[in-house]
């Protein structure tokens, strides 16, 4: 489904991709881990044309996509969940789903339809439907920010670092989520600082170390490799 070869991206002077390859198939539910600084951000905007490529390309269902707008690339049926969550604090959980429909032009059946479904897998909006996003709490804000980007059934969904700032207890239930998510048929690549709850939860991951992938495996044989184990969970 998407397939990144070699691509190159840099911040001025900065070379903060490099020459990375990265493959997601439909229906899979792919990670990308590494420690702060590592480049998995902006590997995310290079893919939605936040952030230009330098060389390689960016392959989505067959066509490419490296030079194309953000816009145009949402279009193509790419969504994400920003790093930080970014819901508007002022809308209520309904409007900022509604938001999410408009950025894929939806019918408005076909967003009654897409908020039912998402209501059903977070029925915690249900009960917060009128409620402003900004006075939620960070877990609930990420459920309003993957609902959102689930509106308009996305083709591919990427997330950037969900869990960060929430507490053990709330990233364990959003986990289970985007299992529940993935099972339900999603495809997800999904960007995390958090490796180990990460790879328990993805069938696939990428580890990324100053702009490179340093190892790929899949998820259960790449959290009992070396590479993780001495760098991310301190065993000998
Ligand atoms: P984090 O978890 O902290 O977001 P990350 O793995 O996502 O880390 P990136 O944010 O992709 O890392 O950053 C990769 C590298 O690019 C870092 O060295 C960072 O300092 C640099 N960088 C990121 N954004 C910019 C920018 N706007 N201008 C210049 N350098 C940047």
């Amino acid at each position: 489904m998407l397939r990144i070869k070699d691509i190159d991206t840099y911040y001025g002077h900065v070379h903060a991709i490099k020459k990375i390859s990265v493959n997601v198939d439909a229906g899979e539910f792919v990670t990308l881990i590494g420690a702060n600084g590592a480049g998995k951000s902006t590997l995310l905007k290079s893919i939605i044309g936040l952030q230009p490529v330098k060389n390689g390309s960016i392959e989505f269902l067959g066509e490419r996509i490296e030079s194309d707008r953000s816009d145009a690339i949402i279009r193509r049926g790419i969504s994400i969940v920003p790093e930080g969550r970014r819901v508007f604090p002022d809308f209520t959980v309904a409007e900022n789903l509604a938001i999410g429909a408009r950025a894929r032009k939806s019918t408005s059946a076909e967003m009654q339809e897409d908020i039912d479904k998402i209501l059903d897998q977070f029925p915690r909006l249900k009960e917060r439907w009128k409620q402003k996003a900004g006075t939620m709490s960070g877990g609930e804000q990420q459920m309003v920010a993957i609902g959102r980007a689930l509106m308009g059934r996305p083709k591919l969904l990427l997330l950037d670092e969900p869990s960060l700032g929430l507490a053990p207890l709330v990233v364990a239930e959003l986990m289970t989520k985007l299992k529940e998510i993935h099972a339900a048929g999603a495809t997800i690549l999904l960007v995390e600082q958090n490796v180990t709850l990460a790879l328990r939860v993805a069938q696939r991951g990428y580890l990324m170390e100053s702009g490179e992938i340093i190892a790929s495996d899949d998820a259960k044989a790449l959290l009992e490799s070396d590479a993780i184990r001495k760098a991310y969970l301190g065993i000998e």
